[in-house]
């Protein structure tokens, strides 16, 4: 069999049309939805992220300001920024980038961004809403996913799906969007044993973990769908996700591919939550 590759960036294209569609109707109403970023550090991967949240955010008529610091930045000074960002009636949404530099408080950082405004999904009052099965704003690259899995079509309910990695802004958020799907969900981590009798039965498989080839096609059920979230980069320099693309398409029915997979949807779902807040 050879699997449907989900297409994420033309997903994201899509999804990004129909926000520019959003914002122009808001326009009309006089609100210019506005996101603000905070960048503590110099980590090339966080700003290639937000170079492309930025660019998505112009694209759609989102007003964006990158609001940068320098990685011995105090803990006082990012949240008085983020203090100022919160009271800004022209800001709607607020994007800490993560990861912080180890000398900061994440947590205590991320506690400070409102939870109106949090269109990371990251502040205790959303997650707490989607824990109860009603978020508000779900974190993006799980939304994301659940994007990918509407537009193929497929009723969750009832399905198997198998979640590998439990960070709480992947693997943990997604089990609970497919949960409230009422899909049977199964969440593996660095300790479960016989990882593959796990993946083996998942109709909805999602990898969320950061190891080049975790999974390969003997460790997928013929006719799932496969949802790869990693980004990981070889030695040569190529960006490859945690599924073995190869392996894994001549057994599966859908699967997503690294690059222009999970990822453009990320950056689609940060502009439809900032929209969200706006709104
Ligand atoms: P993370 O916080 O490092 O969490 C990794 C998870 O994988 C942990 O729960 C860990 O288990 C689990 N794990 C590690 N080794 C494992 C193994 N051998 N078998 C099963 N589980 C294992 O990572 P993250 O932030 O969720 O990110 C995961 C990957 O997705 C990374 O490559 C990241 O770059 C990528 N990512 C992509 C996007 C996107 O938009 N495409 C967004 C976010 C992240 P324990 O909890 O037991 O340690």
């Amino acid at each position: 069999m050879a699997a449907q590759r989900i297409d994420g960036k033309a997903l994201a294209q899509q999804v990004l049309a129909e926000c520019g569609a959003e914002v122009a109707r808001m326009v009309t109403r006089g609100v210019v939805p506005g996101l603000a970023v905070v960048l503590v550090g110099d980590n090339p991967a966080s700003r290639a992220y937000i170079r492309n949240k930025v660019r998505a955010c112009a694209d759609v008529g989102v007003r964006s300001i990158v609001h940068e610091f320098g990685a011995d930045t105090s803990q006082a000074q990012v949240i008085e920024q983020v203090r100022r960002l919160n009271d800004d009636p022209a800001i709607h949404g607020i994007l800490v980038q993560l990861p912080l530099p180890k000398t900061l408080d994440e947590a205590a950082i991320l506690a400070e961004v409102v939870a109106h405004k949090d269109v990371d999904g990251f502040h205790e009052v959303n997650r707490g809403a989607l824990f109860s099965g009603q978020p508000r704003f779900p974190p993006c690259t799980p939304a994301g996913m659940m994007r990918m899995l509407d537009s193929i079509g497929v009723s969750l309910t009832g399905k198997h799906a198998v979640v590998v990695g439990r960070s709480n802004t992947v693997g943990k958020p997604m089990a609970l969007l497919l949960l409230a799907r009422d899909a049977t969900v199964t969440l593996c981590t660095s300790k479960t044993v016989d990882l593959a009798s796990h993946t083996r039965r998942a109709d909805v498989l999602v990898v969320a973990v950061g190891r080049p080839g975790l999974v390969n096609g003997d460790m997928v059920k013929p006719g799932a769908i496969v949802l790869d979230v990693g980004i990981n980069r070889t030695a040569e320099g190529k960006l490859v996700g945690d599924v073995d693309f190869d392996s894994v398409a001549q057994v599966a029915a859908h699967v997503t591919p690294v690059p222009g997979g999970v990822g453009p949807m990320t950056v689609a779902m940060l502009v439809v939550n900032t929209i969200a807040a706006a709104q």
